[in-house]
């Protein structure tokens, strides 16, 4: 087929082991997984059900690349999060159907403009840019389900230039992966090449130009980042 522009690249994630990536369709995000985040963040934890955003698949950008500080922003947060990588798509799945779904999980860092955020917030308008802006989702390298099996707990931690931040574990989450499927799956039809980064633990902090950001979660690479 003909495109009157140079068509746009398609954004990939690399797959541990494999010369062939990951395509990348959508990405969604999970608002709030982890109680003690959402009471940081000055909300109470429950178990309403989870509520999800969005950001645009070429925000993606690979761990181990330097992710330039972005604008508009004097409050660049780290949400080191467990990201699930969608390898067959379906509406309506059931949890305990959903994890047959899961191609793979990696490592991610859901970078948030804070400071937009919270106006966004204060005056009932949507999260998008504080959230999807370029370079702001950023992924290690897939682990497949048939290499590892699913990761449903284990240590998660956020380390910037070596200090901890962020240390939970994904047994922790509200919503655990297979009900984070089945209920974005009842308001999208999710297919494969979707990701989503599942939520992030308590401990999320601002990121300046020149620090190093290592989010690991036990069994994965690591996703590292440096803020230039
Ligand atoms: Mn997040």
């Amino acid at each position: 087929m003909d495109f009157v522009i140079p068509k746009p690249a398609i954004p990939s994630v690399a797959i541990l082991g494999q010369d062939a990536r990951f395509p990348v369709r959508r990405i969604y995000c999970v608002g709030r997984n982890y109680a003690e985040h959402a009471r940081e963040m000055g909300n109470d934890p429950d178990r309403e059900p989870p509520f999800f955003f969005s950001k645009a698949a070429d925000c993606l950008v690979a761990a181990g690349e330097n992710v330039p500080y972005p604008p508009q922003t004097d409050n660049l947060h780290f949400e080191g999060e467990l990201v699930v990588a969608i390898g067959v798509g379906g509406a309506d799945i059931a949890v305990d159907k959903a994890l047959s779904h899961v191609f793979g999980y990696a490592c991610g860092n859901d970078l948030t403009r804070r400071d937009m955020q919270a106006v966004a917030k204060s005056r009932r308008r949507p999260w998008d840019l504080a959230k999807g802006f370029d370079q702001s989702a950023i992924c290690g390298p897939l682990l497949s389900v048939q290499e590892n099996g699913h990761f449903e707990a284990g240590q998660i931690s956020t380390r910037v230039n070596g200090e901890l931040c962020q240390n939970g574990n994904l047994k922790d989450m509200i919503w655990p992966v297979q009900d984070v499927i089945a209920f974005l799956s009842q308001s999208v039809t999710l297919a494969a090449g979707d990701l989503i980064f599942t939520g992030t633990p308590a401990g999320v902090g601002a990121l300046e130009r020149g620090d190093v950001c290592e989010v690991r979660i036990e069994g994965l690479p690591p996703c590292i980042t440096t803020i230039i």
